[in-house]
This record gives C-alpha cells, sequence and structure tokens, in this order.
C-alpha cells in the first residue's frame, strides 16, 4: 500500500478509536456505556453507509468528480476516483482528436475513399472525393449497398474476391464515363473494406499520347529509312574500295534502324490492342518454322533440338505468336557462344495447360537483371547486346503477345549455364490438334 493511503487509514481508524473511546467516556459519566457505545457505533456505520452511497451515485451518475478535501480513507478514494476520471477524460480527448484528424486527412485525401462493411456491402463511410469521382452523395448514401449504387462498375464479382480482388487499372466513372477510374480493393479488417478510387483519367491520356508519338515518328521514319536504305544496298563496296568498311557499317546501321522502326511499330500495334483474333493456332508447322529459322540464324554454330510432347495446337494468334516465339528463339541463338545448344520444348502442364519454352546453353543472366529483362531497351550488357544487332524490343514484344491471350513469361537463368524462357499458356489457351500432313513427328531432333 503506498504511504500516503497507509496514512489515510491510519487516521481513519484512530477517528474510530477516538470516538469509541468519548462514547465510552460519556457511557461512563451517564452510566449508560452500553448504549453510548451502541448509539456511537451505529452513527459510524450510518456515516460510512451515507459516503458509500455516495460514491455509487457519483459513479452512475457520471458526474465530475469533485476533487476530494480531508484525508480520510473515503476522501482518499474520492481523490483515487478524482484523479482516474480527469486521466480517462484526457485520453478520450486526446483519443477523439486524432481520430477527427485522422477523419480530417481521408476526407481531404484526393482520392475517393469508402469504408464498406464486409458483410452488407454497405458504405459506411466516404470522403468529399468519393462524390466527384464515384457520385456518392452525403447522407443519402451512407449505408447504400455499394454494388448497386456504383453501377455501372463491375463490382459485385470482385467484392467476392475481396482479398484476391485484382485492382481495376481502368474502369469508367459512374459520374461521367469519360473519366477513368483506378479502384482497389482493401480489405484492412476482419469486417470493413476500404474501396479506393482514382482519378488515371490524365495519366492515361498521356501514356495514350506516349503511344501514338512513338508510333507517328516510327511511322514517319519507316520512308527516308527505306530510301536510305535502297540506295546503300545499290553501292557495292566492292565498287568502292577505300569506302569499303565504311559502307559496310552504313549498310549494317540501316538495317538495324528498319529492325528498330519496325519492333517499335510492333509494339505500338500490339499496345493499341485489348485482345487478338482467336484462331487455331497450328503447333507443328509453327514448330517447323521456328527449327528453320533457328538454324539460318545459327548457321551451323549450334545444335538445335525441338521437341514436341504436347501434342496439342493453341488458340489466339498465329502471326502474333509466332514472332513471340521467334524472339525467344533467335534471343537464344544470338546469346549463345558458337558450339552451344538450344532447345525448344512445347509440353503440356498438370493443369491442362501447355508450355513452350527455349532453353539455351549460353553466356545466361545475372538474377539481379532477370526482373527487368521485359522492360523496352532494357539490356544486360549493352556491348554484347549491341553487337548481336539486337533492338531490345524482344522481350517487351514477347510480354505484351503473351499478355493479350492470358498467358505468362518466365525466365530461369544461371550465368554461365544458359537461360529457359518459357511461355506458360492456360487451358482455357488448348485445342486438340488439327490432322496435318505436313505435322512434325511427336518429337524431332534436328544435330549440328
Ligand atoms: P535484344 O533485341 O537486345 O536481344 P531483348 O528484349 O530480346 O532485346 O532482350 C533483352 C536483353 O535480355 C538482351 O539485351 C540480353 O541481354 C538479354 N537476353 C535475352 N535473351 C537472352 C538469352 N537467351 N540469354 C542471355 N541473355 C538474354
Amino acid at each position: 500500500m503506498p504511504p500516503h493511503l497507509r496514512a489515510a487509514w491510519r487516521r481513519t481508524l484512530a477517528v474510530l478509536a477516538g470516538l469509541l473511546g468519548a462514547a465510552v467516556l460519556v457511557g461512563l459519566a451517564i452510566g449508560q456505556v452500553g448504549w453510548v457505545l451502541a448509539i456511537t457505533a451505529l452513527g459510524v456505520l450510518a456515516w460510512h453507509y451515507w459516503r458509500l452511497r455516495r460514491v455509487l451515485l457519483g459513479l452512475t451518475a457520471r458526474r465530475r468528480w469533485e476533487p476530494a478535501r480531508g484525508s480520510g480513507a473515503w476522501n482518499e478514494l474520492d481523490h483515487l476516483l478524482h484523479r482516474n476520471q480527469v486521466e480517462i477524460r484526457a485520453r478520450k480527448r486526446r483519443l477523439l482528436d486524432m481520430l477527427r484528424a485522422y477523419r480530417a486527412a481521408a476526407a481531404a485525401l484526393p482520392d475517393a475513399v469508402v469504408v464498406v462493411d464486409r458483410n452488407t456491402q454497405r458504405t459506411i463511410w466516404f470522403n468529399r472525393a468519393a462524390t466527384d469521382l464515384l457520385g456518392l452523395r452525403h447522407p443519402h448514401d451512407l449505408g447504400a449497398p455499394v454494388v448497386e449504387r456504383l453501377q455501372p462498375l463491375p463490382l459485385a464479382r470482385w467484392l467476392v474476391a475481396g482479398r484476391n480482388a485484382e485492382p481495376m487499372l481502368d474502369a469508367p466513372s459512374p459520374v461521367d464515363e469519360r473519366m477513368r477510374l483506378n479502384l482497389r480493393l482493401i480489405p484492412y479488417s476482419e469486417d470493413y473494406w476500404l474501396l479506393v478510387a482514382r482519378d488515371v483519367s490524365k495519366l492515361l491520356r498521356l501514356e495514350q499520347m506516349r503511344r501514338d508519338f512513338v508510333a507517328n515518328v516510327s511511322h514517319e521514319l519507316r520512308t527516308p529509312l527505306t530510301v536510305v536504305h535502297g540506295y546503300l544496298d545499290m553501292l557495292d563496296p566492292a565498287d568502292f574500295p577505300p569506302w569499303q568498311p565504311m559502307l559496310a557499317e552504313m549498310q549494317k546501321q540501316s538495317q538495324r534502324m528498319t529492325r528498330l522502326v519496325e519492333d517499335l511499330l510492333a509494339l505500338s500495334r500490339l499496345e493499341s490492342r485489348d485482345s487478338l483474333p482467336e484462331e487455331p493456332v497450328a503447333m507443328a508447322p509453327m514448330l517447323a518454322t521456328l527449327r528453320r529459322e533457328a538454324e539460318a540464324y545459327s548457321q551451323g554454330r549450334h545444335a538445335i533440338e525441338v521437341h514436341d510432347h504436347a501434342g496439342c495446337d493453341l488458340l489466339g494468334s498465329t502471326q502474333e505468336l509466332h514472332s513471340a516465339f521467334s524472339n525467344l528463339v533467335t534471343n537464344a541463338v544470338r546469346y549463345t557462344p558458337a558450339d552451344g545448344r538450344v532447345e525448344v520444348d512445347f509440353a503440356r502442364t498438370p493443369d491442362g495447360g501447355a508450355v513452350l519454352s527455349v532453353r539455351d546453353s549460353g553466356y545466361g543472366i545475372p538474377e539481379a537483371h532477370i526482373p527487368r529483362l521485359t522492360e523496352r531497351f532494357y539490356r544486360v550488357s549493352s556491348s554484347r547486346t549491341r553487337e548481336s544487332g539486337g533492338t531490345g524490343l524482344g522481350l517487351s514484344i514477347v510480354k505484351h503477345v503473351l499478355g493479350l491471350h492470358q498467358a505468362r513469361l518466365s525466365i530461369e537463368s544461371t550465368v554461365g549455364q544458359g537461360s529457359v524462357f518459357a511461355c506458360h499458356f492456360g487451358p482455357e489457351r488448348v485445342q486438340a490438334r488439327q490432322e496435318d500432313p505436313l505435322a512434325l513427328p511427336a518429337t524431332e531432333h534436328v544435330a549440328r
């Protein structure tokens, strides 16, 4: 017990003892010790009950507790209750201030924020931006069902996915469909979700401008390049011996520029599309073409192997898939030193999908570079890449083509041992193989 409490107790007991002592003296004086003692004890008991009642009333009435005056045990209790009350009130005020500050911050956010009840899928709270971006009105839409209120946004299936809901990158706003929104669902507690919407119209417009710019520049460069290339082709280096190295270099660079422009145009074309034609892609002739291309590119310097274990076809765009696979195969040849091996393998996956992998025994890629390989113009070693005549756009094209087929590119590589680039297709992209007289046998092995 703290010393001041102990002192209060002692004082209370001393007062009781004093009272009882006085009662005995008065009793002795009037010859009625028993009665006087009993009356005094009853008086003390009544006073204690009165103090107890005061405490109970004070606690139930939730009134402001008066600071205690005096020094007995009851006054000490009053003092403690007063101190607790002051502390609780201060803490409450601090919490309320914090809550108000958080609400004010959330209310002032430029992004729309809507708190949604997970079970009922009704709005609990939303900020000012939710009115501008999503059309929610205060207080009318508090407690409104989100899916119904935010139509035509396709939220029903999205909300069911909950934690696994992928962000919606480009959705029209219910207020004005020219306004494009990026929507995210953040399940921040068991009972509540946060729906965050950001206006990305400007960003998408800039992105479109960038795409148009690249497409236009590439398109405009095409004609002058064709002319320069044509004239350079007409000049035979053998006719101008002193100019021979310069002419050869000019021809090489003009070819490289033409390839760059073609790749940029291909990329712009892919970026501007949401989907590709869905036709059967005959894989047997595709694999035969890839083999021929690899052999032509390698010119006998590598062992080329093509395995067809899948025995199925794909659904998608033959032309675009060929460009993607061909990019992987030429990269494998290009980044594998002479005497190396390049292996193309088409197989089924356990989930019913299919995978086309291109394995080489080449230089390999340091792990740190792998996540960035599909960025435009990203190169692991610029000197080796430029020497090899690459444009730095090949893997970007592959990624875009696969994206349009809901497929995925995986890259595994060990420096000095080689790399595996694999295109994974889902079961919905797999088709029974069409009979084709030109088909490859199940496994074709073409050695050097
Ligand atoms: P590039 O036209 O320069 O080959 P890509 O986009 O096709 O451009 O490839 C990007 C980079 O990835 C290349 O510059 C190269 O460094 C690396 N790369 C691609 N394929 C391979 C491979 N099979 N082995 C080693 N490195 C590779």
